[in-house]
C-alpha cells in the first residue's frame, strides 16, 4: 500500500493514551483517579436526554439538511443574541459533530501546501496535527504563564507575513485554563485590520466556562473582521453532551456554504436525534449548566491551592475552562516523566504539557472535572510521591 503523504503529518491527542493506560491500569486492579480527561463528570441534563429519546421514538431516523436542522440553527441563532445580544443569521451556523469538526474544515478551507496558520502553544494538539495535515505550516503562538496564559497581540501581529491565512484564538483555553484579556484582543483585533487578507478562528467552546466574574469575550464583539471570522462552540463542554457529537461554526457569508459542502461530503449530517437533544439543551432550563460551573469553581479554587503547596511546583490560577496548569520545573521532573510516574507509582493520571505543544515543557495538565473527594486524593498522593521521589 502506498498511503498519501499527509498521512505522516497527522498528529494525535494523547488525552485518550493516557485514558487507555489509566483505563488498562485499573483494570488489574489499581486504584488510579483521572485527572487527564477533558470532559465534564456530570451527566447531560434529563431534560435534553429525554429530548434525543422522545426524537428517536418520533421518528426521527433519516437524514437532515448538511448544516442542521432549521430549529437547531435557529436555537443557536437565538442563544447567541440571548448570551451575547448579537444578531446572526441561522444561514451562517452549520452543525456539524462536535467542535473539532468546524476546526477541521477551517483547516481544510485555508491550509496548504504555502501556507502559514497561526496557533496557540500550549494548546488543543488537534490544531497543529490538522494544520500540518491540510500541508499548510503551523506557526506558534506563545502563551505566557505570566500574563495567565494569554497572547501578547504585538507578538501575534508581529507573526503575521504575505504566507499567513488563518490565525486561530481559543479563550478560555485548554490546556492552561487561561482566559484572554479584552485589552490584548483589542489590539490584536485593531492589528488585523492592516491585514484583511487573514482570517481567525475563535475557539469558544469553553465559553460558559469562566470564574471570577469575568464575562467571556467572544470574537463576535468585533464587526470589523466579521466578515472573516469563524466561531466555534458547541455543546459538549457546556452541557455534558461529549459523547453526543454535536458542534456548531458560525461563518462568514462566503465560507458557510463551503462548510456545508464539506460536511456533504464528509459526514452528511449530525444524527438528527442528537439535533433534537440540542435544541432541548439550548431552549430549555440553564440551571444544570449553572449549577455544574459552580463546582467546578469550587474544585478550581481547591486544586490551585492544593497544586501549590506541592514541593516545586506552582500553579497561575486559571480563570476559565476546568484545567489548571501547574509550572512543574522546580520537581526537576520532564513533563513526560512526571505524567508517567505520577500514573504508574502514585495512581494519578494527569497529562504532560508536552502533550499540548513543544511550549509545554515544564507543566502538567490537571483537568478538574472530577469529585472534590478525588482531587483531594489526587492531590495527597501527589504530595507524598514528591516528598519521596523528587
Ligand atoms: N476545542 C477545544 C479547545 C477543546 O478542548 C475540545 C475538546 O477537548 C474541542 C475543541 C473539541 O470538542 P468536541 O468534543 O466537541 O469535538
Amino acid at each position: 500500500m502506498i498511503l498519501a503523504e499527509r498521512m505522516s503529518h497527522l498528529g494525535t491527542e494523547t488525552a485518550f493514551e493516557v485514558l487507555a493506560k489509566a483505563n488498562a491500569l485499573a483494570a488489574q486492579g489499581r486504584s488510579i483517579i483521572n485527572l487527564g480527561i477533558g470532559q465534564p463528570d456530570f451527566p447531560t441534563p434529563e431534560n435534553v436526554v429525554e429530548a434525543g429519546r422522545k426524537a428517536l421514538a418520533d421518528g426521527h431516523h433519516g437524514y437532515t439538511p448538511a448544516n442542521g436542522i432549521p430549529q437547531l440553527r435557529g436555537a443557536v441563532a437565538a442563544d447567541i443574541h440571548r448570551r451575547y445580544g448579537h444578531e446572526v443569521d441561522p444561514d451562517l451556523i452549520v452543525c456539524v459533530p462536535g467542535g473539532k469538526v468546524t476546526m477541521a474544515f477551517a483547516m481544510l478551507i485555508f491550509g496548504e501546501p504555502g501556507a502559514e496558520i497561526l496557533y496557540p502553544d500550549p494548546g488543543f494538539p488537534i490544531y497543529r496535527s490538522m494544520i500540518e495535515f491540510s500541508g499548510a505550516k503551523a506557526v506558534p503562538i506563545k502563551l505566557h504563564e505570566s500574563a495567565g496564559f494569554a497572547f501578547s497581540a504585538d507578538e501575534v501581529l508581529g507573526q503575521i507575513n504575505e504566507r499567513t491565512r488563518l490565525i486561530i484564538l481559543n479563550s478560555p483555553a485548554n490546556p492552561t485554563g487561561g482566559v484572554v484579556p479584552r485589552s490584548e484582543i483589542d489590539a490584536l483585533v485593531a492589528g488585523l485590520e492592516k491585514h484583511p487578507d487573514v482570517a481567525i478562528m475563535s475557539d469558544e467552546i469553553y465559553s460558559c466556562m469562566t470564574y471570577e466574574g469575568l464575562d467571556h469575550v467572544t470574537l463576535l464583539d468585533y464587526p470589523s473582521i466579521r466578515d472573516r471570522l469563524i466561531v466555534l462552540d458547541g455543546w459538549s463542554k457546556t452541557y455534558a453532551m461529549t459523547g453526543w457529537r454535536l458542534g456548531w461554526g458560525l461563518w462568514p457569508s462566503k465560507l458557510a456554504p463551503l462548510a456545508a459542502k464539506l460536511a456533504v461530503n464528509t459526514h452528511s449530517c449530525v444524527n438528527a436525534a442528537t439535533q433534537y437533544a440540542g435544541i432541548e439543551a439550548l431552549e430549555g432550563p440553564q440551571d444544570a449548566v449553572a449549577s455544574m460551573v459552580e463546582a467546578f469553581d469550587r474544585r478550581r479554587s481547591f486544586i490551585v491551592q492544593r497544586l501549590n503547596q506541592l514541593p516545586g511546583v506552582s500553579c497561575v490560577t486559571p480563570l476559565g475552562a476546568f484545567y489548571a496548569f501547574p509550572n512543574i520545573s522546580g520537581t526537576g521532573l520532564s513533563s513526560g516523566a512526571l505524567q508517567n510516574r505520577l500514573l504508574e507509582e502514585a495512581g494519578v493520571a494527569a497529562i504532560a504539557g508536552t502533550s499540548f505543544g513543544i511550549l509545554g515543557e515544564g507543566y502538567l495538565r490537571f483537568s478538574y472535572a472530577n469529585s472534590l473527594e478525588n482531587i483531594e486524593e489526587a492531590m495527597d498522593r501527589i504530595g507524598a510521591w514528591l516528598t519521596d521521589n523528587a
